[in-house]
């Protein structure tokens, strides 16, 4: 059978209620008897020696009549529950409130010995075979000029401290119970706040387990097991979504390939049978080149992402003049901007700006703004390049005056394989990744990246990066 914790916590509530009436069944009696005892001892010997001490001594000192006594002692007896008698040393009964004063037949108490109780003011026992039960007896001594007269002994039966007893231990037995039941409350408790959410957390982990992970539950409690339960479901939703981000990624980079392969090879196939003739070739041919062309970047861009990722970017970070990248950069754009026309224009704060990152990445995050900005630029336009100064922040903007980015866009072209609709004819190499990169390359330098832009008027991007105390230096 599966021990659940529930079965746990079930045993030890039964053992816990087995225990206490095994303690109350064995321990409790023997020490509530001998309380009572001892209770009931204490009392009648304060009583024995009150009676020694004033009307047994009265009667050795012939103050006061044996009847007189009797009398007394007779209504003390009832009062008491008791016998009360008073006894010679040599054993001889003189009074007992059992039985009336017969001076013609003496009764002697045969073997009567006054250390009978030893250490202790009372015993348990049938009192020299006096009684034929067991009584509890005190004995006092009468004493007069330093002398022991004799003794007055007060008999109780056990039957009255044995009633005492069962009814003392009846309330306890009965408090046990309602305490057992009381302690139910406990196990409600523990049901409802500790074991029905451990099983829908466990139930839930087991749908993870098989790779459910879309299974939705939930614990209504603030506390440690609502936390786990959320941190629980909170684990799997972003575990689902990176499955999903994965699966989009594979679907994207699969197709992103397949087109490029599937044109290459149509045309060798169309080249090899004939049906493109041999003077067509060399169009083509450049068509093929340019695919593989776009299969190469697109490798080079998935491999540049896979290391961002997997290294959680080690950067080499350096003090550089970012003035000088830009301008490195730029200049590296001239044949393209020729063609089509375009002027990039740098508007830098200083002759040198130094800053704090890793160089290769910010020029390829230069690379890639300026590229798009000349892609999605119009012929006979101009890009800046603009750099400024803000506590301790430089910060880059790249701006062109191209065809802009929709609204419902702006926070999609960060995602990677993503190319809005108005760019896919304007840029047929593109592989949508180039921002990806971008973007991780500067939050691995805790910067920021962000984008303004207006449909058919420009885009204008901006980044920071930490200025460097170089600059002060060469103050
Ligand atoms: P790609 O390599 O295809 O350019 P990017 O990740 O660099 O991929 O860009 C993603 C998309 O963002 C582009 O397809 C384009 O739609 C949009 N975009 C990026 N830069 C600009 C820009 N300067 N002007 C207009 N659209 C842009």
């Amino acid at each position: 059978m599966k021990k659940t914790l529930y079965l746990k916590f079930l045993l030890a509530y039964g053992i816990f209620g087995i225990f206490g009436l095994v303690i109350l069944a064995t321990f409790v009696p023997s020490m509530t008897r001998e309380h009572l005892i001892r209770e009931k001892a204490d009392s009648l010997y304060s009583e024995a020696t009150l009676i020694a001490n004033t009307y047994a001594r009265n009667l050795y000192n012939s103050e006061i009549s044996l009847e007189a006594v009797k009398d007394q002692l007779d209504a003390l007896a009832v009062y008491l529950e008791s016998s009360i008698q008073i006894i010679n040393p040599s054993g001889r009964l003189i009074l007992d409130t059992d039985t009336p004063i017969d001076v013609e037949n003496e009764v002697i108490i045969e073997k009567f010995d006054s250390t009978i109780a030893g250490s202790s003011y009372y015993v348990i026992d049938d009192f020299f075979d006096f009684y034929p039960q067991d009584v509890l007896s005190v004995i006092a001594p009468i004493t007069a000029n330093y002398m022991v007269k004799g003794y007055v002994v007060i008999h109780t039966d056990m039957v009255s401290i044995d009633e005492s007893l069962s009814s003392l231990l009846n309330i306890s037995y009965i408090t046990l119970i309602i305490l057992f039941l009381l302690s139910l409350i406990i196990l409600i408790f523990f049901t409802e706040i500790v074991y029905m959410p451990l099983r829908k957390i466990t139930y839930a982990t087991e749908q993870y387990a098989t790779g459910n992970m879309h299974y939705e539950f939930s614990v209504d409690s603030e506390d440690e097991i609502g936390y786990l339960a959320a941190c629980l479901s909170y684990m799997a939703s972003e575990i689902a979504r990176s499955e999903d981000d994965q699966k989009k990624f594979v679907a994207n980079v699969s197709h992103d390939f397949r087109s490029p392969l599937t044109s290459i090879q149509g045309y060798l196939e169309a080249m090899l049978d004939g049906t493109i003739p041999p003077e067509l070739h060399e169009k083509y041919l450049n068509i093929v080149l340019t695919e593989t062309q776009r299969l190469t970047k697109l490798t080079n861009s998935l491999l540049t992402l896979n290391n961002l990722n997997t290294k959680g970017m080690l950067l080499d970070i350096t003090d550089f003049d970012i003035n000088q990248v830009i301008r490195s950069t730029a200049a590296s754009f001239e044949g393209t901007c020729l063609k089509k026309s375009i002027a990039i224009e740098l508007i830098l704060t200083d002759e040198v700006m130094y800053v704090k990152a890793d160089m290769s990445k910010i020029q390829q995050v230069l690379y890639n703004l300026i590229d798009n900005a000349i892609k999605f630029s119009h012929h006979n336009s101009v890009i800046k390049v603009e750099t400024t100064e803000k506590k301790n922040k430089i910060f880059v903007s790249v701006k062109d005056t191209g065809i802009g980015i929709p609204k419902e866009d702006l926070k999609l072209i960060w995602d990677r394989f993503y190319k809005s609709d108005l760019s896919r004819g304007k840029d047929k190499k593109g592989t949508g990744l180039g921002l990806s990169i971008t973007k991780e390359i500067i939050h691995s330098h805790n910067e920021h990246i962000n984008v303004i832009s207006t449909p058919g008027e420009g885009s204008e991007f901006i980044f920071s990066l930490p200025r460097s105390e170089e600059n002060d230096e060469d103050d």
